[in-house]
């Protein structure tokens, strides 16, 4: 098929790679130009100058971008995706975000003739680097089977899970589940370290039984050790918790640790954690320990 790919950061690039690879025509958007060149001397197929002409011919498009902004910028700018789409063509946004964006670029995209589904991914860089992410998807059925075997491309658990924004509201679950745990995660790594325990042993033991997790099995090495450059960013979380937050204003859930963590984060990034994992959580609490 023909196909584009705009955005092409940590998540996008490999993303953009494994369609190429899978036999399709890649036509790629990148906002700084060098990583399109890069991407094209990488795998193969197109780079073009803006998000329309890269659109240009495609049966579908896909995004993966930072923020509702960003995504709106590149879908229904001056120079946006939706100026260089033909009819019947479908958009595919994995980037995370608000629901409330997903429901409103999926009544622009029927206005045109356009296909929408939200489809925002997890499993971080190495899911997208080894082609096996989630992808968790809201639109139409039968837009969604015709997307779905090009997604098998990256996707290992791909899912439709109900009308335009349940990919979003789903990743949000996603996101609520994560906070908590997170920070559980760092209070024991901190217990753990307070009462002399040795680190190693511990978590190998426990990760098997009630209160292993994706979580100690892959960042309690690194947790130990205070390093925190492995994979999504504090920035990114926080971006992710504020969606999740203001959607819970508006349905009415109760999100209490989530919003204290959301809290812990934005500490976080005081100390200069921005681009640091969300893992980073134990950092304050040692910080706290160094204080007391
Ligand atoms: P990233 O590395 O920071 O890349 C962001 C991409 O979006 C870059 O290609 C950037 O272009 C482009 N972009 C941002 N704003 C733009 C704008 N206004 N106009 C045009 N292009 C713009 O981010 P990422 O880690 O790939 O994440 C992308 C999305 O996936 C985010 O929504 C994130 O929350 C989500 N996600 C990330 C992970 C992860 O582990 N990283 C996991 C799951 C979901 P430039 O190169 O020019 O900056």
């Amino acid at each position: 098929m023909k196909l584009a790919f705009i955005g092409l950061g940590v998540m996008g690039f490999p993303m953009a790679g494994h369609l190429q690879e899978a036999g399709h025509e890649v036509t790629v958007y990148n906002r700084t130009i060098s990583k399109a060149k890069a991407w094209v001397e990488a795998y193969g197929g197109d780079y073009a100058s803006t998000p329309a002409l890269a659109a240009r011919n495609a049966e579908i498009v896909f995004v993966c971008v930072g923020n509702d902004d960003d995504l709106r910028q590149v879908v229904i700018g001056d120079e946006g995706v939706f100026v260089g789409m033909s009819t019947g063509a479908i958009l595919v946004d994995h980037t995370t975000a608000s629901a409330d964006v997903a429901r409103e670029l999926a009544v622009i995209a029927d206005d045109h003739g356009f296909g929408f589904l939200d489809a925002p991914v997890s499993g971080g860089q190495a899911g997208a680097e080894n082609g096996v992410l989630s992808i968790m998807v809201g639109g139409n059925a039968v837009i969604f089977k015709r997307c779905e075997p090009v997604l098998q491309a990256y996707g290992k658990s791909i899912r439709l899970l109900g009308e335009t924004g349940s990919g979003q509201l789903a990743k949000m679950v996603n996101q609520i589940c994560i906070a908590g745990l997170v920070q559980g995660l760092s209070e024991g790594v901190h217990f753990a370290k307070r009462a002399g325990l040795d680190g190693e042993a511990l978590f190998d033991v426990i990760q098997h039984g009630a209160a292993g997790s994706w979580q100690m099995v892959n960042r309690h090495q690194t947790m130990l050790a205070n390093e925190f450059d492995f994979g999504f960013a504090v920035d990114w979380m926080r971006k992710d918790l504020s969606i999740a937050l203001e959607e819970a204003r508006n349905n009415g859930a109760q999100l209490p640790v989530t919003a204290l963590v959301d809290q812990f984060y934005a500490q976080v990034q005081k100390m200069g954690g921005n681009r640091w994992d969300t893992s980073s959580l134990v950092a304050l609490l040692e910080r706290d320990e160094d204080r007391a």
